[in-house]
Parts: structure tokens; C-alpha cells; sequence
């Protein structure tokens, strides 16, 4: 606070990894209470936006908190506090995307540990409880889903491979388009705040890219 002389901090948290410690199931990765109460103090002094791979309903349902903003599916998935609509720049990739899991979901029926996630606008494979001599096989799989779906690309993060858009929508993309919306919000120009993003992930480099495009700090924690 001191750092930012006076101007208005705005807050981008990524989840996994950052407010939530990665654990064995990647559908149980709750935060703590006592990181829950950490960011419920942050959001009454600072607007906050959770942005992250998982879709929105799972993210809110991990967090439990009033008055945050969220960005899902890697900014695909945009939900504004006391707006009813989302905004979803790629709406055509939700069907797509259930396919993709189905074909996954089949493939990999039998390879012990490996999970798809449908994160609506992204699936997921993690492959954290996968045998490592079973890890070529996943890998395969993925790429065969993948070779018949142009729409998506393969992205890495930790422990997962994930099938995203091979049209580019980021989180960076999410945290300007929150950036923008929080200064008209705030009746705000971009010299009056400093916009923060903290993440522990590669996916995070594009949020931490754009909050130096704004001339703002980008926080990395690996
Ligand atoms: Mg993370």
C-alpha cells in the first residue's frame, strides 16, 4: 500500500496453487479458513477478481465469498459482481469442449489416476495421480483428442495438460478486460491505480504481461 502512493490497488488472484494448496484431487482443493478470511479482508479495502483455469460456479463454490469478481476457464468466463450475464468472448467452444471430454473421458477409462475436467471452456487432464511408466499413454491420448479438434490448442501447467482454444483468450486478455471494466466502475484512468496479479502458474505469465503493459506490478510466485 505504501508502494502505491495513494493510488487504488486492484487485485487479481489466481486459485490453484495460490489461495488453494494443490492436493492429490484436483476436485478437492479447498482453501483454508483461515486464507478464506485472509481475502475476505483484502476485498473490502481492494477490488478483487479470482481468475483462474477452473469455470466459475466450481471457483465460487472453492471460495465462498461475497463481492469478488470471477474470471473462469482462463478468462473465457467473465461474471461481474451484480451482473447477471457473463461475459463469455467464445461462447462456440462450449460445445466443442464437451465433446473433447467425452472423447478424453473414454479414452482414458482405463489409465489409473488420469482425470478430465470439464471447465466448460477448457477441459483439463490431469496427470498428478498418474503411474509414470502410464504418462506416454495420457500423452497420446491427448494429442489424439486434440488432432481432431482444430478449434483447440494443448497448453501445460502443473500436473495438467489442458485443452484450450487455439484462438488466443488468456488471462491476461480476462485481467484487461476486468481492468477496464473496474475503471469505468470506479470512474477511474489507469495512472490512478496500480493493478496487482498474483499466480504461481504459467498461464499466470499473460496476466502478469498485461499488468506491465498498464504500467502496473505483476506479483509471480513459483
Ligand atoms: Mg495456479
Amino acid at each position: 500500500m505504501a508502494r502505491s502512493h495513494g493510488k487504488k490497488i486492484l487485485l487479481f488472484l489466481d486459485y490453484d496453487g495460490t489461495l488453494a494448496r494443490i492436493v492429490d484431487s484436483p476436485l478437492k482443493e479447498f482453501i483454508t479458513r483461515e486464507m478464506r478470511e485472509t481475502v475476505r479482508d483484502v476485498v473490502r479495502s481492494f477490488p478483487t477478481s479470482i481468475v483462474t483455469g477452473r469455470d466459475v460456479p466450481k471457483a465460487m463454490n472453492f471460495v465462498k465469498l461475497e463481492n469478488v469478481h470471477y474470471a473462469g476457464s482462463h478468462g473465457m468466463n467473465i461474471k461481474i459482481i451484480g451482473q447477471q450475464e457473463h461475459y463469455q468472448p467464445l461462447p462456440h467452444l462450449e460445445p466443442i469442449i464437451t465433446e473433447a471430454t467425452k472423447c478424453l473421458e473414454k479414452a482414458l477409462e482405463g489409465v489409473e489416476g488420469a482425470l478430465a475436467e470439464n471447465n466448460k471452456f477448457c477441459v483439463s487432464v490431469h496427470f498428478r495421480n498418474v503411474d509414470e511408466k502410464d504418462l506416454d499413454l495420457v500423452e497420446h491420448t491427448v494429442n489424439t483428442v486434440l488432432g481432431d479438434l482444430p478449434a483447440l490448442k494443448l497448453a501445460h501447467g502443473k500436473m495438467v495438460w489442458e485443452l484450450r482454444s487455439a484462438e488466443d483468450f488468456t488471462k491476461g486478455d480476462a485481467v484487461d478486460h476486468l481492468f477496464h471494466y473496474l475503471l469505468q466502475h470506479l470512474q477511474m484512468v489507469s495512472s490512478q491505480v496500480v493493478a496487482i496479479h498474483i499466480g504461481d502458474d504459467r498461464t499466470d505469465e499473460d496476466a502478469f504481461k498485461m499488468c506491465y503493459v498498464r504500467k502496473a506490478t505483476g506479483l509471480a510466485f513459483w
